[in-house]
């Protein structure tokens, strides 16, 4: 018999939760100026991008909160769970809009957090997906914040700091510290991973030990912009204990080539809805009497919400 099993933390976590719940009041509320403009995905996930747009949200393009923000001169904008920087919030309120925050508050205690070590006289290595959100915001925070990255010079830093994204992964973390500890000897790092990403990341690690029934599958579920997801997919595979997918939702799946697993396993990352993992997990329960290769979904948009 086939063991099929789902990650214990699973669904939004509550800096999405909350994210989604702001924006859905500012929608319905009549008393808000429209437009309602969001300043890129309010979270890494297209489903709930697509939702906000069926609610009257439009969601902006380009390279930058700057430059996205240029493109509007009315109504009301939606800081997204990433959050922005000052910069951005300056230029919104001399543009007379609306502002609307959904900046997770973990992220926002982080950036608190690398401005007092500033102000401290640190200078700050940051690591971090570059053209992410949450990067492009830390980074603008100061000028002593400098993004780690192969062109990266060397520098005469002051009290160096390792900081990062809060979703980046234990793993990556530690290989750049201990690399960059080669470079600056004093180097010192700063805790940011976000509880929540670092308890879905130690259930992965915790699998080392496990014995999988073989042949067996690790299911990542989530949206290929999430760095969580992506983090949480790099990690399984670091594993080398299992098959590894990273999938968007149930119609990626061929289940006829899932038939020979003895064990599947399905994760999700943060900003993935719950409902899309609970129903890949009933399907696979019945994966020996399936006779269709491929499933649509039967998800409705308000399902993703939920
Ligand atoms: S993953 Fe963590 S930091 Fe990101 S939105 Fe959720 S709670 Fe906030």
């Amino acid at each position: 018999m086939k063991v099929i099993k789902k990650s214990k933390q699973i669904g939004f976590c509550y800096g999405v939760k909350r994210a989604i719940k702001i924006a859905k009041e500012i929608a319905f509320n009549q008393d808000v100026p429209k437009p309602i403009y969001l300043l890129g995905d309010l979270i890494h996930n297209h489903h709930i991008s697509e939702y906000l747009a069926t609610i009257g949200i439009t969601i902006l393009k380009g390279d930058s909160r700057l430059e996205m923000l240029n493109t509007i001169d009315k109504g009301t904008v939606i800081f997204t769970a990433h959050g922005v920087s000052e910069k951005v919030y300056q230029l919104a309120i001399a543009k007379h809009l609306t502002i609307v925050d959904a900046t997770c508050p973990y992220v926002k205690k982080t950036f608190d957090e690398m401005k007092k070590a500033v102000n401290d006289h640190h200078d700050i290595l940051f690591v971090g997906k570059i053209n992410h959100p949450e990067v492009e915001a830390a980074l603008e925070l100061s000028d002593h914040i400098h993004l780690v990255d192969n062109d990266l010079p060397m520098l005469s830093l002051n009290q160096p700091l390792l900081c990062h994204q809060t979703t980046m992964s234990s793993y990556d973390v530690m290989d750049v510290f201990n690399h960059l500890k080669k470079s600056y000897p004093t180097l010192e790092k700063m805790e940011m991973i976000c509880k929540v990403s670092e308890k879905r990341q130690k259930e992965i690690m915790q699998l080392a030990n496990y014995h999988f029934q073989q042949p067996a599958l690790i299911i990542i579920v989530g949206d290929k912009n999430s760095n969580n997801s992506t983090k949480l997919y790099e990690m399984a595979m670091r594993l080398h204990q299992s098959d590894v997918l990273f999938i968007d939702n149930i119609q990626e799946l061929n289940f006829a080539n899932l038939k020979k697993y003895q064990e599947i396993m399905l994760f999700g990352g943060t900003s993935t809805p719950q409902a899309i993992i609970d129903e890949i997990y009933k399907t696979l329960l019945k994966l020996d009497h399936l006779t269709q290769n491929i499933y649509q979904s039967k998800l409705s948009i308000e399902d993703y919400i939920k």
